[in-house]
């Protein structure tokens, strides 16, 4: 049974995710307060999280910060009431893997934890990948540069082997979040592959804003360049 880590404050909210989620076969942690969500993600690690922005004590985007800080590798998804650019992509570059805006269909939820979820625990094949200066463990989710390893998020792996597999390959917004997000019928943001592009530059380019690796292709998508090194 995966255990998912549901961080909300109201009680009628919290409640009516509990219920739905144990119904759909998980077993549901809840947490009212950031503080309360650090401690529980910290002693029993949780399959996802599930995370209200606002939050009591503290902003949820900082929970999302702290968690990836630490090291907590698992999908976050994003639950907000605030449908404004800003607050969603400051939650994504906090580490979040995903969003929803409240109100929500619960069917729309389920089939994120589901997706996001199965993705998360797809082990690759028990192989490596070597492309330019990176080395990728697929089945451990690992990945080096120049020997020295590279402190992925599951899905931050997943994006870059992704790319990996097909160097030079260019793929479109919508082809990345299908393969490494795995929603089929998403009528999704792509701000969501665009902010998880510039958070592998940051943890793998040598300078960020000059990729060398990881490259735009304008008005078709990314794709990954193993040169020059
Ligand atoms: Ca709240």
């Amino acid at each position: 049974m995966d255990k998912i880590l549901v961080v909300e404050d109201e009680p009628a909210v919290a409640m009516g995710l509990t219920y739905a989620l144990a119904a759909a076969g998980y077993g549901v942690t809840l947490a009212e307060t950031g503080q309360q969500a650090l401690e529980k993600a910290a002693a029993d690690p949780p399959a996802i999280l599930l995370l209200d922005l606002r939050l009591p004590d503290m902003d949820g985007v900082d929970v999302c910060r702290t968690l990836r800080t630490l090291g907590f590798r698992q999908p976050i998804l994003m639950l907000t009431v605030r449908d404004t650019t800003h607050d969603i992509v400051t939650g994504l570059e906090a580490g979040a893997d995903d969003y929803l805006t409240k109100p929500y269909e619960l069917a729309e939820l389920l089939a994120r934890v589901q997706a996001l979820l199965r993705r998360a625990q797809e082990a690759g094949p028990p192989s490596h990948l070597s492309v330019g200066p990176f080395e990728l463990d697929l089945a451990q989710q690992r990945v080096e540069r120049d020997g020295h390893e590279c402190r992925l998020t599951s899905t931050e792996f997943r994006l870059f082997s992704h790319l990996a597999r097909s160097p030079g390959r260019v793929f479109s917004r919508d082809e990345l979040i299908e393969a490494v997000w795995g929603y089929t019928d998403y009528y999704g943001d792509p701000r969501t592959v665009d902010v998880h592009i510039n958070h592998l530059r940051r943890k793998l380019e040598r300078d960020p804003s000059r990729p060398e690796h990881i490259i735009t292709v304008r008005g078709a998508g990314y794709r990954l360049e193993p040169g020059p090194d």
